[in-house]
Parts: C-alpha cells; sequence; structure tokens
C-alpha cells in the first residue's frame, strides 16, 4: 500500500502545473531560520582552509556529498579530474641575522619551490620590484633575498595589479637566479595572505613568499643604511599531476531532465585562514539552495545542479573538469551561474561579454526585484568558475558582490567564520534560487550556445584574450586543450 501509495503522489507531482509562486516561495525560505551558518561552521572551523591535494579539501568533498544526500539531492556524484600541478605548504620560517637579529613573519607563496634547508643571504631591496629597476640591479640579485615593495591593497584593481605584477618578477627571478624574493604583504599590521605567484599553477623558477608589511618597510630602511643579512626556510611540497574531485548534486527536472542549469562555487581553498569568504559562504550558500528546492517539493522543468568544484586555486582544473567529462552534454547546458566573491551584497551579475543575457536574467529576477540585484555588468571575468563554461560557449554569469567583507580577508589568515555577512548571503541565496528556477522553468532557453567564432570573437571584443595569455590559458584554448568543443 505505502508503495502505491507513493508512486500515486509522484504520478500526481508530474501532473501539477508549474509552480508560479516558487521563486518567491524559495526565497522567503532562504532569508527565514536555516541551516546556512551552521553548515559554514562545520565546513570552515570544523575542517578548516582545504587547499586542493590536501586531506582537509577530500574531506571537505566527503562532508559536502554528505550535506547533498542529507539535503535530499535526487542524484549526488563526486567527479574526478587532473590538477596538473601539486603545490602544498609545510612550513616558513624567517629572521634577520644582522645588523640586528628578530624573527620575521612570512607566509609561502603558492607554486614557489623550497629553499635548499635553512638559506643565509643578504637583503637586495628593489623597490616595487619594475622591470626596469630589478634590470638596473641584474647581477646584484643574483643569491640574494630580494625584498620587493607593495601598495596597500584597497581594491580589486589593486589585487589585479598583484596578480598582474607576477610575470615581471619571475622573469626577473629566471634572469638573476635570486637566493629567494620576499614580497611585501599588500595588507597591514602583519596580516599574511597566500599570494600565488603563477596562475597556472607551474612551479616559479626561485622560492618565494609573502613577508609581513610592517617588517618589510624595516628591512627596507636598515638596508638602505647598510648591510641586511636573513635566515630563510621554505619547505613546500611540489609534485606532478594528481587527482581532485568535484562534488555535483541534482535536482532533477520534470519534464526537460536532460537540459541542466548550473549553480556553481569552488570548495577548495587556501589555508592560513579557513576559507569563509572565498569561498565557503557561497558553498554553504548552494547547499542550502538545493535544501530548500527539496524541503518546499519545487520540481523545475529543467535539472539544477548544484556544483561545488575543486582546484579553483589552482587554475580553475575543477570547473575545466567538469566541461571536459561532460562535453557530451554541454550542447544541453542552458546557463552557468557562479558565485566567489564571499559573503557581501549581491548587486547583480557580469554578463561575461554577452548583453543578450541582460533581458532572460531580468525576467528571472522579476520575482525577488525587491533586493535590487538589476545592476549588470557586461565585462567579462576570467579567475573563477565560469570560465571553461565562457569560453566553451554556454550562457554564462557570475554575481556582483560588494568587495566588503570579501576584499580584505583574501587568502589571509583572517578569512574566517565571523567575517561572513550572514543576513546578505541569505539574500544571495533567495536571488540564486529565484533565478535558477527561472531559467531552469521558463519554456525557452535563455539564450544559445555561441559558436566557437562568436566565442573567439567575445574573447577580443572584451579583452579577455589578453588576460588568457597572462594567465597562461590562451595556448590550451587555442590548441582545443580548454573550452569549445562540439
Ligand atoms: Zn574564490
Amino acid at each position: 500500500m505505502l508503495h502505491l501509495r507513493l508512486v500515486s503522489i509522484a504520478s500526481l507531482a508530474l501532473l501539477l502545473p508549474a509552480q508560479t509562486d516558487a521563486p518567491q516561495n524559495l526565497a522567503a525560505r532562504a532569508l527565514g531560520a536555516t541551516p546556512l551558518l551552521s553548515d559554514l561552521s562545520e565546513l570552515c572551523d570544523g575542517i578548516g582552509g582545504r587547499p586542493t591535494g590536501s586531506p582537509a579539501c577530500e574531506r571537505a568533498v566527503e562532508w559536502a556529498a554528505r550535506k547533498f544526500r542529507e539535503a535530499g539531492a535526487d542524484r549526488v556524484s563526486v567527479e574526478t579530474f587532473t590538477v596538473p600541478n601539486l603545490w602544498l605548504p609545510i612550513s616558513a620560517e624567517a629572521s634577520a641575522l644582522s645588523p640586528e637579529k628578530f624573527p620575521v613573519r612570512i607566509a609561502a607563496a603558492p607554486f614557489s619551490p623550497s629553499t635548499d634547508g635553512a638559506i643565509e643571504a643578504l637583503v637586495v631591496d628593489a623597490g616595487e620590484g619594475g622591470a626596469e629597476v630589478l634590470a638596473k640591479l641584474g647581477d646584484a640579485l643574483k643569491g640574494a633575498i630580494v625584498l620587493i615593495h607593495s601598495r596597500e591593497m584597497k581594491s580589486f584593481d589593486d589585487l589585479f595589479g598583484e596578480y598582474m605584477r607576477n610575470g615581471v618578477l619571475v622573469d626577473a627571478a629566471r634572469k638573476y637566479r635570486p637566493a629567494a624574493m620576499l614580497l611585501q604583504s599588500t595588507r597591514p599590521r602583519g596580516l599574511l595572505y597566500r599570494h600565488p605567484v603563477t596562475l597556472d599553477s607551474s612551479l616559479a623558477p626561485v622560492p618565494m613568499a609573502i613577508v609581513g608589511r610592517e617588517q618589510a618597510e624595516r628591512m627596507g630602511r636598515l638596508a638602505a643604511k647598510g648591510k641586511v643579512r636573513m635566515r630563510l626556510s621554505l619547505q613546500n611540497r611540489t609534485g606532478g599531476s594528481y587527482e581532485s574531485k568535484n562534488v555535483i548534486a541534482e535536482v532533477r527536472g520534470r519534464e526537460k531532465p536532460d537540459e541542466v542549469v548550473l549553480l556553481g562555487a569552488h570548495l577548495d581553498s587556501w589555508d592560513l585562514g579557513t576559507g569563509a569568504e572565498d569561498n565557503g559562504a557561497n558553498s554553504a550558500m548552494l547547499i542550502d539552495a538545493l535544501r530548500g528546492f527539496k524541503e518546499l517539493k519545487i520540481v523545475p522543468r529543467r535539472t539544477i545542479r548544484f556544483a561545488l568544484f575543486t582546484g579553483e586555486e589552482q587554475g580553475m582544473w575543477g570547473s575545466a573538469g567538469y566541461v571536459k567529462r561532460h562535453r557530451s552534454e554541454m550542447e544541453k547546458h542552458v546557463m552557468a551561474v557562479v558565485f566567489d566573491t564571499g559573503s557581501g551584497r549581491l548587486s547583480g551579475f557580469y554578463l561575461n561579454g554577452r548583453d543578450e543575457l541582460r533581458k532572460p536574467l531580468n525576467a528571472a529576477l522579476a520575482a525577488v526585484s525587491g533586493f535590487n540585484a538589476g545592476e549588470h555588468l557586461v565585462d567579462g571575468i576570467d579567475g573563477t568558475d565560469n570560465f571553461d563554461f565562457a569560453i566553451s560557449g554556454i550562457p554564462n554569469l557570475v554575481g556582483i558582490q560588494d568587495p566588503a567583507p570579501y576584499l580584505a580577508d583574501y587568502h589571509a589568515e583572517s578569512d574566517t567564520v565571523d567575517r561572513v555577512n550572514t543576513r546578505e548571503e541569505k539574500v544571495t541565496e533567495a536571488i540564486a534560487s529565484a533565478v535558477a528556477w527561472s531559467f531552469a522553468e521558463s519554456p525557452e532557453r535563455p539564450a544559445w550556445r555561441q559558436s566557437r567564432a562568436e566565442v573567439e570573437k567575445l574573447l577580443m571584443d572584451t579583452k579577455l584574450d589578453q588576460q588568457m595569455k597572462a594567465f597562461g590559458q590562451w595556448d590550451d584554448f587555442k590548441s582545443g586543450k580548454r573550452g569549445y568543443v562540439k
């Protein structure tokens, strides 16, 4: 009897008309009492920082798969992919030896090699490390610990500038062979963070680390007066390619289950903090968004896939791996929406070069228009998990969120749960759920897949091609190793 009864309820659900108040109900639930914050604490306080390739990342993957199952997902799969290079920190110690002795706080820069045990060398101050200054110092850099000054980071543009400087530093390191490079922290009051010095996870030519801002200033002042000698030991685990995992969960569509609307966030993080803003908040948000669909028994026309990627911090390898694994299904991917800027207020979406997405997006936002998330920007984004969808022609969006509280704690020791703006994150969940429902429910697809020629034109028009060259991604796209396959 029980069996028959279940069957009859299930067939009834198939006959129900579209639940037109679904987005409002999803939003109301998201704003109420949910396990969002307790989930986030389990992930960040319980598991902690979780760089891809670490045991903590493995635990986070198991945790997320269990959470999705407990939330009632119709399907949960843990899917492997390949990360090209392993880099994990072991230890980092430094001290000034002369003219004064004092300990120096440092954090190894991802993708830089270890020192050969503890090394001792003279400090050479190379100012802000411009190409001309480094070339002028030339052979004076050989065997030295090169100190590079940085301006304080106050905006996303400053952060972008910090990444764009990598090329010059790595080139100079290769050419002049210093013993190591110490990059001044862009954040005051001793704050340390992980700053990847290559963006394709390839190994840098010499050991590099971030050094506390005020201590870097002190060493600079001492070096201006005379010789400064330091001891430095950086031990990192480096290696070749290895497997990591994405967690993919589904709310299965009632009419077009093979068509997919994907919501994505990355589950991995750097390790000095606990990856709360980057990007635990949005990972927990996606888990709770799926929970909302299941609790309210909302079954959209198409399938909604909730993707928690890893390998993002190493070069978006999880989402790249997803696109590769699901290439035969890409045609059926209607939209990919990615969240990766912490818990600041969501003001709109990056359209990633496709202004034609504005209209269907605004239609999708209509049910939650009270949240004012309509300030979209047409800019193309390279640097989070929408990227491999974009270069495969799939319509894609990235949430635009207030840089506070994200930016100040980005990759830093201070990226912890107490920084998270729970109220705004709940609003983000309300908007994400409503938008996903609308794209999954609307009879027409919001936009079509672009051809490779259209993708190439978009990359030129948005100047993403230049960024891809700087990030070491362009050759992989041109050769077909990454992105568009049909
Ligand atoms: Zn992130």
